[in-house]
């Protein structure tokens, strides 16, 4: 017996890896779960490295309790990349391995056995000869089979072979002949079904051809498209190629839940080899989708988010969907990007020989279109969509206009003529419940959350007043607590109070309402929008749900009710934000012989961006917002890195910040600036203060090298204040 020294990651938030002692014949490779005494408890960790001599003298190490894994989960590839991502984020590294096991084996439990149940010959059971067995026929006959498949079957292939023979695997596992199994899954095989998708359009076959040749190494390209345009088929082909030679697929997606569609395709297009990864699964359903993908069963995985830090064996490709979607972007704990975690992934493929990236979207985030202009990525352009012309967008000045439930008469008419027409229209709302907030006319009282710097939303179905930031709710009062006048109004508009709007002016037209409050049940969303899809005139009113993934070919008019909400949003990002959403939003609209129209109803017609997306489309806007980032020194031609701290008492957040500014400025790095502290936008939330510190750089090596040297300081300090603090590397949201 060999005593060796482990490092062992513990999913704890401390920025070390621990030492453990293990006296076995092989210690556990790297990789392998181990049950570790950690303070007073017991934790699972994974082995990460082996050491000579320990940073803890040999006597006062403590020893593994268990070994839970007889082979290492993470392979040495995998694991140099969740380290990789362990060091760029900041983030203690079991933690990181943390968040990209599924949750069962995180918790220490046993990994599931693959493999469909089924039956096997126990040695009794060989031995018997089913032709002696004629009393009992069909005992003779599941012996017969079991011989003949190597001693086991599944249990369906039993069952499609013989019929339903559970009685008789009873009586046969009663006389010890067979016992339950694990039967594995057959070896992937690279028949993929029959090519069965359109022939290219030219600049669908100019995009494959362009990427084809790169399948062999690193490459990333951005592949902008308006919705329609064909870019799934494009992923498809290239997918399609990768699988046959052998190499897995990696597809990521915003969210599942809201395009099954995707899903059904490459299942259909490309098999079985199909694994999908998301929250929404159950944990043993993950679990087993998440082994498949590392035992290479399943050589495509679409996947949210968290897919980017699965297994995947042999990677030959990755694709990120509507790669600007800010959902790629973890928002608390590891708050890693999967969408830039997908670049440096493909780049380590292969042991480092690498594999083609490519990111797809409508609207590209500016940071892509910077890195395409840079020549970092790869630029490619589908613009025509097989079959439909994209619709025109207009603005609506709504100053000293007359508003019916938010509506402008010139709307409320547009949309009258395309009801007349036979056609869909579409009312876009980027805010959910009847009103965001209740409101006193009498005394000006307004429906405040008790616990944040925020407002209560009205939601009348339920009469609940909703606190979208912290979840708090209570009953709506029905005379103004403050000064008892019965003159409480919903100020503002919301789904519900447009959809009450329009039922009353276009009576008896099917209304369809499409938030996250309609389609909360499973397969409700699917239900809505083939109803739409099938459906002749009707109206439509959506939040931005509406903007991800869904084709309504009907509709032919689009309104936005309210643009200016969200141009001038607190963050920098506010304006990117709204025209991503405005184009998406137009790009569910449609069909092949008539043109689409979007009008965007605005208190601000002169504002330069919004102007330049409408006359110009999306590209002369991300043209004219990337001058102006430019101009201000803001990403994607700086890069940040945002402390976020947080207590109970107001001045401890500021205070603790202000002394890791203190610390940056002892720190010397002249490239870095820090901006703050500041009170967050929202600055009590939940009952707790927030303030924000804000680390830029012209450069990303001196800030992370800073980083690096600020940290250990930054832990001691917290360590003496009651303060809850975070590190957000290049974040995405300043809020
Ligand atoms: P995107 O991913 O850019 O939204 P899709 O690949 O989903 O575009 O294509 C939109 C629609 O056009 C789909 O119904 C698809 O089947 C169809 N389509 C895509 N490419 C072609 C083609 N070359 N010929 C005919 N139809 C196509
Ligand atoms: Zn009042
Ligand atoms: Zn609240």
């Amino acid at each position: 017996v060999k005593r060796s020294i482990l490092e062992v990651a513990v999913d704890v938030p401390l920025p070390t890896v621990y030492d453990y002692l293990v006296e076995t014949e092989e210690p556990p490779a790297p990789g392998v779960r181990v049950a570790v005494p950690f303070g007073n408890g017991r934790r699972c960790g994974v082995v990460v490295g082996h050491r000579v001599a320990a940073a803890v003298a040999g006597a006062k190490l403590r020893g593994v309790e268990t070994i839970l894994d007889e082979r290492p989960l993470f392979d040495a590839e995998h694991l140099a990349f969740l380290r990789w991502a362990a060091d760029y984020y900041h983030h203690p590294l079991g933690e990181v391995l943390g968040a990209a096991l599924p949750v069962r084996l995180r918790r220490g439990e046993a990994a599931l056995p693959l493999g469909e149940a089924g039956w096997r010959l126990t040695a009794a059971g060989a031995s018997v000869d089913p032709a002696h067995q004629r009393r009992a026929p069909r005992q003779a006959a599941v012996l017969a089979q079991l011989r003949e498949h190597l001693g086991a079957l599944g249990h369906g292939t039993l069952t499609e072979l013989l019929g339903a023979c559970t009685p008789t695997l009873r009586a046969l596992r009663a006389k010890g002949w067979v016992e339950p199994c694990r039967v594995k899954d057959p070896p992937p095989g690279v028949a993929l079904p029959e090519e069965a998708g359109p022939e290219l359009t030219g600049e669908q076959r100019r995009a494959v051809a362009a990427m084809m040749p790169a399948v062999a190494g690193f490459a990333a390209f951005l592949l902008e498209g308006v919705t329609g345009s064909g870019k799934t088929e494009v992923y498809l082909r290239l997918a399609r190629a990768v699988l046959v030679q052998g190499r897995s697929v990696l597809v990521l997606v915003p969210e599942i839940a809201l395009t099954p569609q995707l899903v059904r395709r490459f299942t259909r297009r490309l098999g079985d080899c199909v694994a999908v990864l998301h929250s929404g699964l159950a944990d043993r359903e993950r679990e087993v989708a998440w082994q498949k993908a590392r035992l290479g069963a399943a050589r495509l995985v679409i996947g949210t988010r968290s897919a980017v830090l699965g297994p995947l064996a042999n990677l030959g490709l990755v694709i990120v969907d509507e790669e600007h979607d800010p959902s790629f972007k973890q928002q608390d704990g590891f708050r890693y990007s999967a969408r830039d975690l997908a670049v440096v992934r493909a780049r380590r493929a292969r042991g480092g020989r690498g594999c083609p990236v490519v990111l797809g979207s409508a609207t590209p985030s500016l940071e892509s279109l910077h890195n395409a202009g840079a020549g970092r990525f790869v630029h490619l352009q589908l613009h025509r969509r097989p079959g439909a012309v994209m619709p025109t967008l207009a603005l609506l000045d709504i100053r000293d206009q007359p508003l019916e439930g938010g509506m402008s008469r010139v709307l409320l008419q547009a949309l009258e003529q395309t009801l007349a027409a036979g056609d869909q229209g579409l009312v876009f709302l980027n805010r959910r419940g009847f009103a965001p907030v209740l409101a006193c006319y009498d005394c000006g009282w307004l429906s405040d959350c008790p616990r944040c710097d925020a407002r209560q939303t009205l939601h009348a179905t339920s009469g609940l007043l909703w606190c979208h930031h912290c979840g708090a709710q209570r009953r709506a009062p029905v005379r103004c607590p403050q000064c008892g006048a019965h003159d409480l109004h919903p100020l503002g508009q919301g789904t519900q109070r447009l959809e009450e709007t329009l039922a009353g002016r276009f009576p008896g037209v099917p209304l369809i309402r499409i938030d996250r409050d309609a389609t909360r049940r499973k397969g409700s969303l699917e239900r809505l929008l083939n109803v739409a899809r099938a459906g002749n005139a009707a109206l439509l009113v959506g939040t931005q749900m509406l903007a991800k993934g869904h084709h309504l070919p009907r509709v032919t008019l689009v309104g936005v009710v309210d643009v200016d909400g969200g141009l001038f949003g607190a963050d920098f990002r506010a304006a990117e934000r709204m025209a991503q959403l405005l184009i998406q939003v137009a790009g569910r609209a449609g069909r092949g012989d008539a043109t689409g129209r979007v009008l965007i109803q605005t208190r601000y017609p002169d504002h330069p961006l919004l102007r330049t997306l409408v006359q110009g489309g999306y590209p002369a806007f991300a043209a004219a917002a990337l001058a102006e980032r430019a101009a201000a020194q803001l990403p994607p031609f700086a890069f940040q890195a945002l402390f976020r701290a947080e207590a109970t008492k107001p001045d401890d957040p500021r205070a603790f910040l202000e002394g890791v500014a203190a610390l940056t400025i002892e720190l010397r790095v002249p490239e870095v600036e820090a901006w703050g502290p500041v009170p967050a936008p929202m600055e009590r939330k939940a009952g707790r203060y927030r303030a924000h510190l804000l680390l830029q750089s012209r450069g990303r090596p001196p800030l992370h090298s800073l980083l690096r040297r600020l940290l250990p300081a930054v832990r001691a300090l917290a360590g003496s204040r009651r303060v809850r603090w975070s590190l957000d590397v290049d974040p995405v949201e300043l809020l």
